[in-house]
């Protein structure tokens, strides 16, 4: 890696300002998935047995830069002492004399958390003095936020300017070693399985992913307006005439690039969906030919449709899975995000890569998490990278 990283560091005895991504789904003050909270651990108890501080930074939610008690990060810290088998000093503030204060008593060793730095206004806009402020919690700075990575903040991009040295914690490294060095030189046959709501989402990834991948598996709402490029109908399901072309040139790219392309040869369709209450009407599916009425709704890919990418990720050596196969969130539609999780998970020859957002809730909610090679902690951050961009929270650090 370029960039300085940890091992980098003498901790010794240091104060390490460390941004972690906290932000974890809550049901009041209940945490409902953890993935973000486990993927940290390396790195603080990597600080914490070369006798630092961790002094840690993180955001939870969308307060919009104003205090509010539903986005505290007091009940993270009760669960992170939980999972790290130590205590973890909440402080609840993390800029100014008190929060110093309260930093510069700590003794070696010790793991703090502040409180959400969404809650000054700076954060978002990489105001300067916010990020000098948050530069004197101490004597290093560590990023290890990487689903925070794609956004230029005071904690994540400003901060790198103050302190020194600046450098990658351990989860940012797999991160960027899973999303960008396994998929770059992936080994063959590398299956790519693509799904969610949008085209417009995916197509930079899918163009990209064109260049690398030899099979590409399309579900979620995505393949709808890959129906229409080819001329089915799809009744009222979710997808956007808008992109049929673009849908179009990426099945001509494929067609070029020798890359095999396949589209759900059937669906589960609805006659009607309540997504406030997880409940739907009639249950069908689309025809022989993969076309679906008017009136009825794609919801999942069908059986014969997981069967048959089942059987491409059976012989695959490196996948990467990005978006859900349906509206798994909902009961009904959730089998074939599960099916093909488990397809995922059984193969045991491949490197297999979840790569963020709802396919880490699908693939932990089938209860495969654990039969994978490796969980993305980011959503938005994922994606950006597999697109290729960069990512401001890594180009801030410094070079090695
Ligand atoms: P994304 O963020 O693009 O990965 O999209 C994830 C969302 O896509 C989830 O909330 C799914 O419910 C939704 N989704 C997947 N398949 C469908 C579908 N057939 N119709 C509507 N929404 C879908």
């Amino acid at each position: 890696m370029a960039k300085k990283t940890i091992q980098d560091l003498d901790l010794k005895g240091k104060r390490a300002v460390f941004r972690v991504d906290f932000n974890v789904p809550l049901r009041g003050d209940e945490i409902t998935d953890k993935t973000r909270i486990l993927g940290a651990l390396p790195t603080i108890r990597y600080v914490v047995e070369q006798g630092g501080t961790a002094i840690l930074l993180s955001h939870l939610g969308r307060p919009k830069g104003e205090v509010n008690a539903k986005y505290s990060l007091a009940p993270v810290a009760k669960v992170l002492a939980d999972e790290l088998g130590q205590p973890v000093f909440f402080v609840p503030e993390s800029r100014g004399p008190a929060a110093e204060k309260a930093v510069s008593e700590l003794s070696p060793g010790s793991v703090a958390l502040m409180e959400n730095v969404r809650f000054h206004v700076g954060e978002e806009k990489n105001d300067l003095d916010l990020a000098q402020d948050f530069s004197k919690l101490g004597d290093v700075f560590i990023n290890d936020a990487f689903g925070t990575a794609h956004r230029a903040h005071a904690s994540t991009v400003g901060i790198a300017q103050f302190l020194k040295p600046a450098v990658a914690g351990l989860l940012i490294q797999r991160e960027l070693e899973y999303l960008g060095d396994k998929t770059e030189n992936a080994e063959s046959p590398f299956v790519v399985i693509l799904g969610g709501a949008k085209v417009s989402d995916k197509i930079t990834v899918i163009d990209r992913l064109l260049d690398k991948a030899d099979t590409i598996l399309i579900g979620g709402a995505m393949a709808y307006t890959f129906a229409l490029a080819l001329g089915k109908t799809v009744g009222d399901s979710l997808s956007e005439p808008a992109f049929i072309d673009t849908a179009k040139a990426a099945l001509k790219k494929a067609k070029e690039k020798g890359v095999k392309f396949l589209l759900p040869v059937d669906n589960v369709t609805v006659d009607s969906l309540d997504f406030d209450n997880m409940s739907v009407g009639n249950i069908g599916v689309s025809d022989v030919e993969g076309n679906i009425r008017d009136g009825w709704e794609g919801v999942d890919i069908g059986p014969q449709t997981v069967a048959l990418y089942a059987g491409e990720l059976a012989n695959a050596k490196t996948i990467l899975m990005n978006g859900p196969m349906g509206i798994f969130e909902i009961e009904a539609c959730s089998k074939g995000s599960f099916a093909i999780a488990e397809a995922v998970a059984k193969n045991k020859e491949a490197i297999s890569i979840i790569g963020g957002g709802d396919s880490v809730k699908a693939v932990n909610q089938a209860g495969f998490g654990g039969d994978v090679s490796f969980i993305s902690t980011g959503g938005g951050a994922s994606l950006e990278f597999l697109e290729g961009k960069a990512l401001p929270g890594v180009e801030a650090l410094d070079e090695k």
